[in-house]
């Protein structure tokens, strides 16, 4: 494995970054079976791939990334029902997604962990949209690894003091929410999921994740308002924007952070 990976790196660089695109393909399909699986809490290694329409099994050759979507044109080989472009659409962009972090972070440990941190943000968008929740079997984990990846890349009390403030600050900004509208605002997966990128980021690019998902958030609520088609923030999952977020920040965080310190002074 280091070897062939120390092979790979001597490769010329559109060629490595071919393969980490391919690789990215399949480990995109992998978020799908994650995506279609976790929120009904069964196991996402057993049983193999079926059509979720007549349940038979998907062969190898029937799934693979892309292509067999085009080839099948979209429907199962045997029922012939019709498979959604999200499948595809979610393999593309995990691929796309490490393939761009392949090129900003080359092999190195920051690209290991954006390797776990990219599908994990692809996943969560995905099932928060589709089911308003971002699930335990993410986020409980997702703490451990961003507290890990989080002192290797920012430090011990960057990381710990990121959880603490980042989870503080939800439950905080939830409370206040509950108490004026009466409603549940923040869900305990943000909290969890703002936590765990705490951790993993260090407090200050943690208050720049908080700060892009706002923004965002208040822009998609906006249009959502004035189209009337929401009704109201409280609709609309919070997920996808911190996911936004989180990447913006990790990958130039420190740069966004930079530009703002100077600009006050
Ligand atoms: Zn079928």
């Amino acid at each position: 494995m280091i070897d062939s990976l120390q092979q790979l790196s001597n490769a010329p660089l559109p060629f490595q970054g071919l393969v980490v695109f391919t690789f990215g393909l399949l480990v995109g399909s992998f978020a799908n079976v994650c995506i279609y699986r976790m929120p009904q809490e069964k196991s996402v290694v057993f049983p193999g791939s079926h059509c979720t329409s007549c349940q038979t099994p998907i062969r190898l050759f029937d799934n693979i990334p892309i292509l067999s979507y085009l080839i099948l044109g979209g429907k199962c080989r045997h029922c012939k029902a019709g498979i959604s472009w999200i499948y595809p659409f979610i393999e593309l962009i995990t691929a796309v997604l490490l393939t761009a972090g392949f090129f900003q972070f080359g092999w190195s440990w920051k690209f290991a962990i954006f390797f776990i941190l990219g599908p994990a943000l692809v996943i969560i968008t995905a099932i928060d949209i589709e089911h308003r929740i971002i699930p335990n079997l993410i986020t409980l984990p997702g703490m451990l690894f961003g507290l890990a990846g989080g002192i290797y890349l920012e430090g011990l009390w960057p990381s710990v003091i990121g959880f603490i403030s980042g989870a503080g600050l939800f439950l905080f900004i939830g409370e206040v929410y509950y108490r004026l509208r009466g409603e549940i605002g923040m869900g305990m997966g943000d909290v969890k999921y703002i936590a765990g990128a705490g951790a993993l980021l260090g407090w200050q690019k943690t208050f720049l994740v908080i700060f892009i998902a706002a923004f965002l958030g208040s822009i998609v609520g906006l249009v959502g308002m004035l189209d009337q088609r929401l009704n109201g923030m409280s609709q609309i999952p919070f997920g996808p924007f911190l996911a936004a977020g989180t990447l913006v920040a990790f990958f130039w965080g420190d740069e966004l952070i930079f530009l703002y310190l100077r600009s006050m002074m």
